[in-house]
Parts: structure tokens; C-alpha cells; sequence
């Protein structure tokens, strides 16, 4: 649909210039003839009038198109801003709904661990802790979409400490871990050395890790390669997670931190929220990225070969 439109605006672009430049040709034969009849009066004036008024058409035909054009751009705008405000809807109703299941996972998981439903063997346990930081993790992310879609994110401004890069990339990368092994893929995890601490919410910038390292487990072929590099970028502190996986066209990789981009239809691939090949979200992952880095003043972009790698980077201020 996009493309169809590109295509449409080139044509209608190049019809103009073509236009224009007849015009200009034209405006210059009915000079050349005025001077013509001006040294000699009895030259026919017919052809010279009959010149003029395509001159006049065309002038007139090129007012219309600015104005359709005009209105189009009214029209293009409205739909834009209607879009805007169905997802500000659908963002607002998704993470009011998330909030119901959350608190029964949650006080279910508290029954089970507390021994409420019987014994608990200790890999149980174990497990429960896991399943219990999850709930909390999946209960921040619902704050954050509402924060986010009633303007309230920049609360995070006022949780900003000085961390180290290097412990929030191991810790994420860590908490991760099963998940790559479990499709069989390979972590590298590098650390330049001596990087100072920079200033940040530290559960959003963890936010931010695990989502670009879940994008790079979903989005990588089992047996696949993941590469989390974080280095000393001057004034900046700069993390790099990179995969080998299906990559992302060129022309995308600017809409995908739009919030319910996806670049491919995953919903018809696997169940959302998993981390099987090709699965995929809602298309809110890169975007909530993007919000957080944005609060930090930092930077977030992509980088990409087709069927070769994907790299997402951003940067946080020192
Ligand atoms: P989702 O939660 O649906 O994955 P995201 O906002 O995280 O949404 O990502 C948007 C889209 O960007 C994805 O659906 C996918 O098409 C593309 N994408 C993100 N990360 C990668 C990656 N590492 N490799 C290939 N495509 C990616």
C-alpha cells in the first residue's frame, strides 16, 4: 500500500515537471511570436491565440492538481491523526486488560510458593522465584504502557542513579539465557573494559536489553549467533546486540520503532509472546525501546543486510 502510493506520488511528481517544462516551451513559442506579430502586423494571429489557450489550460489543469493535492494532504493528515489515537486507545485498553490476569498469576504464584496449595520441592521453588520476578517484570511493563500512553513516562526521569552498563547487560543477557539455549544458540557476551557508570532507571534500560536480545533470539534461525557488545563511545556508553538471523529490509528500519510495526506478518508464524523462530509480539517492543532511550537523552537505531545480520544499537549519555 505504502509502495502503491510512492509509486503514485513519483508519476504524479514527474507528469508535473513534464508540464511545467511544456509550459515554459510554450510561453516561449507565444514570445517569440508576439514579437513576430509586433514587427509584422499582418502575421496570422490564429496559431499564436490557439498556443495561448493551451497555455491557459494547462495553467488551469496545474491549479486544480495543487488543490486536489492540497486536500489530499487535509485528508492524509486526519487519517494519521485518527490512526494515532486508535492505537493511544488500543494501547490503554491492552495494558488495562493485562492488569487482571497479572494479579491472579501473581497472588496464585504467592499461594504456591507460600506452601497455601501443599509441599514445594525445592526446584519448585526454584522455579516459582523465577515465574514470581517474571510477574513483576510483566507487571512493570504494564505500568510503563500506561505511563507511556498518558504521558506520565518521564517519571522515570526522577529514578535515575548512576549504574554500571556492564552489570545490567550481564544480568539481562543471564536472566535470558535458557531461552538461547533452548533454541540452541550461541551468546557473546563483550564488555570493553573500564566503562564508566552513566545515569539511568536501571529497570527501564534492563527493559530495553531484553527486548532488543528477545527480538535477536525470535529472529535468529536456531544454531544461530547473538553478540551483545558494549564499548566506550567518548561521551557516550554504547550497546550493540547483533544477530545472524533474517535481518531487516532497508526501507524498515526506521518504521519498526513505530509502536504495532512488523515487518513481517508474525501473527501467522507462531503464538505471540513466545520465543520461537520468526514469533513475535505486537509490534510495541522496539517502540517502548525507543520511549525509554528517548527519556534518557540517548540514542536508538538499527542497522542491517538481509538474510545476514541485524544490529541494534543505542547509545546512553555520560
Ligand atoms: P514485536 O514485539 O512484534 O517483535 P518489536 O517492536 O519488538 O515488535 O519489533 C518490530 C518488528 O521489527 C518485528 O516484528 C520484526 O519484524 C522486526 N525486528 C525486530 N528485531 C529484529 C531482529 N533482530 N531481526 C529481524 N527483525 C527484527
Amino acid at each position: 500500500m505504502d509502495q502503491k502510493e510512492h509509486k503514485k506520488g513519483d508519476i504524479q511528481e514527474r507528469t508535473n515537471q513534464f508540464r511545467v517544462a511544456l509550459l515554459i516551451i510554450l510561453f516561449l513559442v507565444v514570445g517569440i511570436r508576439l514579437v513576430d506579430i509586433f514587427i509584422y502586423p499582418d502575421t496570422d494571429i490564429l496559431p499564436t491565440g490557439f498556443i495561448l489557450a493551451i497555455v491557459m489550460i494547462q495553467l488551469f489543469l496545474l491549479w486544480v492538481d495543487s488543490i486536489k493535492e492540497k486536500q489530499h494532504l487535509v485528508w492524509l493528515q486526519k487519517e494519521k491523526e485518527n490512526l494515532n489515537s486508535m492505537k493511544s486507545k488500543f494501547l490503554i485498553m491492552t495494558s488495562h486488560e493485562l492488569m487482571t490476569p497479572i494479579t491472579v498469576i501473581k497472588s496464585y504464584l504467592e499461594m504456591l510458593s507460600t506452601k497455601m496449595l501443599g509441599e514445594v520441592t525445592p526446584q519448585q521453588k526454584e522455579a516459582f522465584g523465577i515465574m514470581s520476578k517474571y510477574i513483576r517484570r510483566l507487571e512493570k511493563i504494564q505500568d510503563t504502557l500506561t505511563k507511556m500512553e498518558t504521558g506520565a513516562m518521564p517519571d522515570l526521569k526522577k529514578q535515575m542513579e548512576e549504574i554500571s552498563v556492564e552489570t545490567i547487560v550481564k544480568n539481562t543477557a543471564n536472566d535470558l539465557l535458557p531461552f538461547i539455549k533452548k533454541r540452541n544458540q550461541h551468546l557473546e557476551v563483550q564488555v570493553e573494559e573500564d566503562i564508566p557508570a552513566v545515569m539511568m532507571e536501571k529497570n527501564g534500560i534492563r527493559q530495553v536489553i531484553a527486548n532488543l536480545l528477545l527480538n535477536a533470539i525470535r529472529f535468529t534461525p536456531d544454531d544461530g549467533k547473538i553478540i551483545v557488545r558494549t564499548t566506550d563511545g567518548g561521551d557516550n556508553v554504547r550497546v550493540e546486540i547483533e544477530d545472524n538471523g533474517i535481518g531487516i529490509p532497508e526501507d524498515k528500519l526506521n518504521s519498526i520503532f513505530e509502536s504495532f510495526y512488523e515487518v513481517q506478518d508474525t501473527a501467522t508464524e507462531h503464538s505471540s509472546g513466545s520465543i520461537e523462530f520468526k514469533s513475535g509480539g505486537v509490534g510495541l517492543g522496539l517502540s517502548i525501546a525507543k520511549n525509554i532511550i528517548d527519556i534518557h537523552k540517548g540514542k536508538i537505531w538499527a542497522e542491517s543486510e538481509e538474510n545476514k545480520f541485524s544490529r541494534f544499537i543505542f547509545t546512553l549519555p555520560k
